[in-house]
């Protein structure tokens, strides 16, 4: 049985002291040890809700990390830093697409990388607008996929508990979210390319996540749908009782696939 996540992108919101206080406000709203929690704050802030959330459940994840080990590479971060910080990284998100110039070519580098510093990877694709009113919005999900996984060796992926977030790009941070049934139906055509690609147990072991406006009010339309197991939460993420909620839907869904396969 594939586990429920819910896993937070704070972007780039929130200083140190912000963090540490919002993180412990969400980690007491937000209990329920059937649901795998992680927070991704800000860099500079990792430390801070490291320190807050030990001892609640709640993993910690990075937003993005550097594909070199170190180097002149100004302003980066490389997975070794992390160490200590986080367990978790953000591979690919759309905003870095958009303003870092981030290909799936270099995601693969990052994920290559996030792999050998024992990272859990969660690597994000997603068609644009006009990719989905063409009809072509599964050609490219299913692209972006075979494209940031070339060449990984599929028992390293397992090993690491790869997850895949599906975000349609019209949908984040717009409002807007995707209609559940067409982020079950991407998650299948995921599962279906990792399965070709790597091995079928590990596409049926893959957690596949929705993000794109999830809010505690739309949260049950996708944790409804049997392929979707969590959600990648941006904006509503900064609110206690947003993540409470959606939280709290996570853990009904868990409920009732852990009754569903026991009996
Ligand atoms: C995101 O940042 O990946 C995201 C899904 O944001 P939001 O929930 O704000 O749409």
């Amino acid at each position: 049985m594939r586990p429920l996540i819910v896993a937070a992108n704070w972007k780039m919101n929130t200083t140190p002291a912000d963090a540490a206080a919002l993180a412990g406000i969400i980690a007491a709203a937000s209990d329920h040890p059937d649901v795998i929690r992680v927070i991704c704050p800000p860099f500079l802030s990792l430390a801070a809700v490291r320190d807050a959330v030990a001892g609640t459940g709640i993993e910690v994840g990075a937003q993005n990390v550097h594909q070199e080990l170190a180097g002149a590479y100004t302003g980066e971060t490389s997975a070794p830093m992390l160490a200590g910080l986080a367990t978790w990284v953000i591979l690919g998100h759309s905003e870095r697409r958009r303003d870092a110039g981030e290909t799936d070519a270099l995601v693969n580098r990052k994920l290559a990388r996030a792999l050998d510093s024992g990272l859990r990877p969660i690597v994000c694709v997603g068609e644009l607008l006009a990719d989905r009113d063409a009809g072509r919005a599964e050609e490219v999900v299913t692209g972006q996929v075979r494209a940031c996984l070339a060449g990984i060796d599929p028992d390293a992926l397992a090993a690491a508990g790869l997850v895949v977030a599906y975000e349609p790009v019209w949908a984040i941070g717009t409002g807007r979210n995707a209609r559940g049934a067409d982020a079950a139906a991407m998650a299948d055509a995921i599962r279906r390319v990792v399965a070709e690609m790597a091995t079928p147990s590990l596409a049926e072991s893959l957690p596949v996540l929705y993000g794109g406006s999830v809010t505690a009010a739309n949260a049950a339309e996708f944790f409804g749908e049997p392929a979707v197991d969590g959600a990648r939460v941006g904006g509503a993420s900064l609110k206690r009782d947003e993540m409470a909620g959606i939280v709290a839907s996570a853990s009904l869904t868990a409920a009732a696939r852990l009754a569903a396969s026991a009996g």
